[in-house]
């Protein structure tokens, strides 16, 4: 029973990835020494695994930026603009085409743009986008799986032991987009298996024994075409690469509706996710013992989760495979790459040890396949405290109240009083707000000034009353530049957060900040999730006396700001012991709280963000709906508590919904705004099929970019939605939150904008 790894966190455990690269960015430093970082931090990683006796340690599963942008270089998916650069093409190693590609270029008179960006499956990861020609060639353009074979060899002496770790060609084109409308990405299979073909056996020849390609495709509803490509790659594959040992990794979920497709490819070895779906094993085991040799890895330990492994269910798994195909056709792993876990929970001093003990990082997961095999050989002390150290007894991880109050969920907690017609009578009646009424997404510029004030008060050099005046300063200041710009449903700012999700998980019960538990999102950009271990409950206002402050400012409306349960659960770890919805209705509660205490506050309009909200969709179609019906309920249950004149709006951060419109609408929210400026408002193509009943704010400019819209473009793009949508229903904002911009340019795009919704005022309004 072989024990491997799928990919290991790269960040390094003080992000040194993060700082390194930065570094380099802004030439504080040269090429060498980036290079330097990235091979420690190799060598770390490594002789972590060796230590933990892995038998197969991954490689090139490190990478500067993306894992998908480095197989683009190794296959030499490399788009003209970048190869035109002279300066950077063949230069130290191709890194800075490498981060051109990834960052753009805008140097020495260049301004070529970064190359798109987007989710990895449902997970927070965010991978750089291959764009494909139609007759895009495939060769190999960069050295970099080799090279770093060569330094593991060095590292762990025996080569049976390193395992280069591939995107599958499959799930590489899948991942991919055209970049012209005339061919179909799958088509560019026969030119790329050569190159797959290629590589593979040049790692045979260097010695290597195992190579893993990573497939998810095959967790998805996967097309016809998509199914014959497979079957074609891997037939090839298998044809002209013998005397290798292939491992085929399935992830994020289970591979049933797929299975048939490894029929006729003899692949050595395939691996299955057990942690997102363990019911698909029986069918798995059934396929496996009518073939005769392949090997079947177990993903066992949770590769995207902080939990401890529950090591009675993993043994009972393995024990029914080796039952069912014998000892030597099994191995165990964590479920898909570690990448999505923190390093080292021996780094967190301040969590409490009850919860502490119940934890494992990267490093602590690795360990406990070692502890799996001991078990399966018999060891059956390490089996007890594991099944004593899960227990949760301590008074920290339930509290009876809440769990009571989330079983007794009724109709009416998740019914607004009144249907919306009603409800947009009354609140027309009593708000007086022009057509087309403008309004911000919530936050303002988070400056270097705001940062610094929170870093002085975090390491206690400024007092608790000395800091909240300094937030309340930027309050009065952003209030007065809203009244300036002359918009008409203002904010406060949100200032005092760091993080929309940090700020409200702080300040909850069950909810807990990690010291390190870091995280890559995207390139040097990583998160530190919090962790929901208890049952969640709120213990005091987390938001009423900014917003209440920033009321007694101004006459206009204040939209009190709030983040959404969906949220909240979406970016955080979260407790594996009991269903995801009661969470989800946890901190739904909770929410639902905030809301009922601003409204008695006398706030009028309250805004519950769930950017996030898309991407919790499950992989397959099929599970959508469960998924809906959970998420919507926990939305609904947050903000279904107020009054019919209290105006409940929220906030969506994509603008390909068109498949999920009708959901959104179920959330019945009274306003929503959401993306679309960045797609020119293609998202309004949506209500040419579904006509959206409540009143929405498609954003009218893209806060992604420093570039300030002008007032026609803006208003172009408010009289396309005005053809598309009730005008009584149209709101008028940027399409995302001010934080990451500059006061310079947001003061001028939004004195455009409210000027371009005076001018629809005059021209499109019905009566003119
Ligand atoms: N209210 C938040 C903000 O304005 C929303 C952020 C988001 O959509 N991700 O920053
Ligand atoms: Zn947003």
């Amino acid at each position: 029973m072989l024990k491997h790894n799928l990919g290991y966190p790269r960040i390094g455990i003080r992000r040194e990835l993060k700082k390194v690269c930065e570094a380099y960015w802004s030439n504080k430093i040269d090429s060498n020494a980036l290079f330097e970082v990235g091979k420690k931090i190799r060598e770390e990683n490594w002789k972590t695994q060796d230590k933990a006796d892995l038998d197969l340690i991954p490689c090139n599963d490190f990478s500067f930026y993306d894992h998908v942008l480095d197989m683009s270089l190794l296959l030499g998916v490399v788009s003209e603009p970048y190869l035109s650069i002279p300066v950077i093409h063949n230069h130290n190693n191709n890194i800075d085409l490498y981060f051109s590609m990834a960052r753009g270029f805008q140097k020495n008179g260049w301004d070529i743009k970064a190359m798109e960006m987007t989710k990895w499956f449902n997970t927070n990861y965010h991978y750089i986008v291959p764009e494909f020609d139609k007759n895009q060639k495939f060769s190999i353009f960069s050295n970099k799986i080799f090279d770093e074979l060569e330094e593991s060899k060095n590292i762990l002496k025996s080569i049976k032991k390193i395992k280069p770790v591939l995107i599958g060609p499959v799930s590489y084109l899948f991942l991919g987009k055209e970049k012209e409308k005339s061919f179909h990405k799958m088509d560019l299979i026969e030119n790329i298996i050569p190159i797959y073909i290629k590589i593979i056996n040049k790692l045979k020849d260097k010695g290597i024994n195992w190579i893993q390609l990573d497939e998810p495709i095959l967790v998805l509803d996967m097309s016809e075409k998509e199914k014959k490509v497979f079957k074609y790659a891997y037939g090839e594959i298998s044809k002209f690469c013998s005397k290798i040992n292939i491992l085929l990794t399935s992830y994020f979920d289970g591979i049933s509706e797929n299975i048939s497709l490894l029929q006729d490819v003899s692949v050595q070895a395939l691996h299955i996710d057990l942690v997102e779906n363990s019911n698909q094993l029986e069918q798995v085991l059934s396929f496996f013992s009518k073939e005769s040799k392949m090997i079947l890895s177990l993903g066992l330990i949770d590769g995207r989760n902080i939990w401890k492994n529950n090591y009675a269910n993993s043994i009972q798994k393995i024990k029914r495979t080796i039952e069912s195909i014998g000892e030597d056709r099994v191995m165990i792993a964590p479920n898909c790459s570690l990448l999505h876990v923190p390093i080292d929970i021996e780094y967190e001093n301040s969590i409490h040890i009850d919860i502490k003990n119940k934890m494992s990082f990267a490093k602590q997961k690795i360990y406990e396949l070692n502890d799996l095999e001991k078990i399966v050989k018999g060891n059956k002390s390490i089996l007890l405290s594991n099944s004593y150290i899960l227990k949760k007894s301590s008074s920290i991880f339930h509290d009876k109240k809440i769990k009571e109050r989330t079983t007794k969920i009724t109709e009416q907690d998740i019914q607004r009083k009144n249907p919306f017609h009603i409800r947009q009578k009354k609140q027309k009646k009593k708000f007086h707000l022009p057509l087309f009424p403008t309004t911000t997404i919530g936050s303002f510029p988070q400056t270097k000034e705001i940062r610094s004030l929170r870093n002085k008060f975090r390491k206690k050099e400024l007092s608790q009353e000395k800091y909240d005046e300094k937030i309340k300063n930027f309050i009065i200041y952003v209030i007065k530049e809203q009244e300036k710009i002359d918009l008409d449903v203002l904010v406060h700012g949100e200032f005092e957060r760091t993080d929309m999700v940090e700020y409200f998980s702080d300040k909850l019960k069950g909810i807990l900040s990690t010291d390190n538990g870091w995280v890559q999102s995207y390139g040097s950009r990583c998160v530190k999730p919090p962790v929901i271990y208890g049952d969640i409950d709120r213990v005091g206002d987390m938001t009423v006396e900014w917003i209440c402050f920033a009321q007694s400012k101004t006459k206009k409306l204040i939209k009190g700001m709030l983040t959404g349960p969906v949220t909240i659960l979406q970016w955080s770890f979260v407790r594996d012991d009991q269903p995801i919805s009661l969470t989800a209705y946890q901190i739904a509660w909770a929410i639902r709280e905030e809301v009922l205490s601003l409204e008695k506050s006398g706030i009028q309009m309250i805004q519950i963000d769930e950017p996030a909200l898309r991407e919790g969709l499950p992989l397959k179609k099929k599970n959508w709906k469960s998924y809906f019906d959970w998420s919507i309920k926990a939305f609904r249950l947050s903000s279904s508590v107020v009054k019919d004149e209290t105006q409940i709006h929220t906030h969506m951060c994509y603008s390909e919904f068109n498949d999920i419109f009708k959901h959104i609408a179920d959330l019945d929210a009274d306003v929503i705004t959401m993306e679309t400026s960045r797609s020119k408002m293609e998202l309004l193509k949506a209500f040419s099929v579904f006509s959206y009943p409540n009143e929405i704010g498609p954003g009218v400019y893209d806060i992604h970019s420093p570039r300030i819209p002008t007032v026609e473009e803006i208003f172009d793009l408010i009289e396309k939605a005005s053809k598309k949508l009730p005008i009584k229903n149209i709101w008028i904002n940027p399409d995302c939150g001010l934080k990451t911009r500059k006061w310079k340019e947001v003061l001028i795009s939004l004195k455009n904008m409210t000027k371009a919704a005076k001018m629809a005022r005059i021209k499109l309004s019905p009566h003119s």
